[in-house]
């Protein structure tokens, strides 16, 4: 099928690598650089038919706006009379779904790590508001490095700022679509997403899908009701991270951020390897950090000695200075991001919000160190949240604030340090609190410690 006689603008037309509903894939060479492309050739009068041209405007902007390692990057896009063509990276080393094929199953190091490329490029989706709705391994392309490039942004939509309205057309494949799709009564995009990645996860580590069935209804019911068993194969940590995410009821399903802090996770990863390319926002003003902390979220006002069987009661206002005993801080911390497998009780924590640690320093050394990293000192909170720092940073992503509290405990010259993001991208907020911690080495205190 190869042929090289056709000529696209400067790029000439070489063999056909794929075909998809709506055209064909070519590889091309761009004849002024010599470099090789992917050109997805869609013919025009077929867009007419199935809202195709919509379809087709959407998945243009997607491709445009999603600039990430882990997402297939649109070069240009131009027209002819009968034809478009999209001129895309070219991704060379086909799709995840022959290799689980031809390796029957992927090493678990190996399944780990296009697990994490698979979720920092979902994680950069959803940060701009994109659920993708087509997760699966014939979506994942593997580029000559074996890195994950996510593709086909065909059925992806655009999610609602506030995350509140919801999706009401089912798509996907049906093995790898969440069962909130399949009621058909509205969900959101981007949990659902989550769910197909539980369900990618499983086939990479058990090659073979965790719902199936033969029978379109029995599959569904499968799905619906989470009905599926582990491998045998699967470690514990594979198996609590899949058993986290394969939840039916979306709000309790594992967001991004806690994926991200899961042990099984985090084993050789290094966020700070990852990062959107998009180029960083001008610089915040004072006005903008001072008011990125929303009033009423103090660290120091948090659920200090709220059990977390409780955390659902309004934390009450502290009357004088806090001090917290050893019960008060385990709860604490088994709250937030040291103990993942048992953080279920603390959205803050959940959504990657806070980050709370034990540390034998003062607000003022860590101001120091925060001074040292950021190149600007952090901002001292006046009187009465005179305990509390705030700053920003302005990260690959733009801004990120934050608000760090301190809050001694009964042991002397130890404090409970709570990191909270303000605003902007989250993983640039665990990364900044990464190096903070880092740098503070010597300063931490283990969650074992206060017994
Ligand atoms: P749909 O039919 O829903 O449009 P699809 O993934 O089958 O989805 P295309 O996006 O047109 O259709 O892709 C067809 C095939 O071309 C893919 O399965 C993939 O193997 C190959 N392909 C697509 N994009 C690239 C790319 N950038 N580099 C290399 N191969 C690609």
């Amino acid at each position: 099928m190869a042929s090289a006689s056709k000529r696209v603008g400067k790029y000439d037309l070489l063999a056909v690598i794929g075909q998809g509903s709506f055209g064909t894939v070519r590889k091309a060479i761009d004849t002024e650089t010599g470099l090789t492309w992917a050109i997805k050739i869609v013919e025009k009068a077929k867009l007419q038919e199935d809202h195709g041209v919509e379809q087709l405007k959407k998945e243009i902007a997607l491709m445009k706006l999603l600039k990430h390692e882990n997402i297939v990057q649109l070069r240009e896009v131009m027209q002819s009379q009968h034809y478009v063509y999209m001129v895309m990276e070219l991704v060379s080393g086909g799709e995840l779904f022959d290799k689980i094929v031809s390796s029957r199953k992927l090493k678990e190091s190996v399944a780990r790590k296009y697990f994490q490329q698979l979720i920092m490029g979902v994680a950069a989706c959803h940060q701009n508001g994109v659920a993708h709705r087509d997760l699966k391994p014939e979506n994942l392309l593997l580029d000559e490095n074996d890195v994950i490039k996510i593709s086909d942004f065909g059925l992806s939509n655009w999610m609602p700022k506030t995350g509140e309205a919801l999706l009401v057309t089912p798509c996907g494949t049906a093995n790898y679509v969440a069962p909130e799709v399949l009621k058909e009564r509205g969900y959101n995009g981007c949990v659902a997403d989550i769910w197909s990645c539980g369900v990618i996860l499983f086939v990479m580590l058990a090659g073979y899908r965790p719902f199936e069935d033969k029978n379109m209804n029995a599959l569904f019911n499968k799905i619906e009701r989470g009905e599926y068993s582990m491998d045998r194969s699967f470690t514990p940590l594979a198996q609590d991270l899949i058993s986290k995410i394969l939840v039916v009821e979306p709000s309790q399903r594992y967001t991004i951020a806690q994926i991200l802090q899961h042990p099984w996770f985090v084993i050789d990863f290094d966020i700070n390897r990852t990062r959107a390319l998009a180029a960083a926002l001008p610089a915040p003003t004072q006005d903008q950090v001072d008011h990125a902390i929303a009033p009423g979220t103090s660290p120091a006002m948090g659920s200090s000695l709220t059990p977390p069987t409780q955390n659902l009661a309004p934390p009450a206002a502290p009357t004088g200075p806090i001090k917290l005993d050893a019960f008060d801080i385990v709860n604490k911390l088994t709250l937030g991001i040291l103990t993942p497998l048992s953080s279920q009780q603390d959205p803050a924590a959940n959504k990657g919000l806070v980050r709370r640690v034990l540390v034998r320093a003062t607000i003022d050394e860590v101001s120091i160190v925060l001074e040292r990293l950021l190149g600007m000192p952090p901002t001292r909170a006046p009187a009465p949240a005179a305990n509390e720092l705030k700053g920003f940073t302005n990260g690959a992503t733009g801004l990120v604030t934050f608000g760090i509290s301190f809050t001694a405990t009964t042991a002397p010259g130890i404090y409970l340090m709570e990191c909270r993001r303000g605003r902007g991208d989250f993983l640039e907020f665990q990364s900044l609190i990464d190096k903070l911690l880092a740098a503070m080495q010597g300063q931490l205190v283990s969650v074992d410690a206060p017994h």
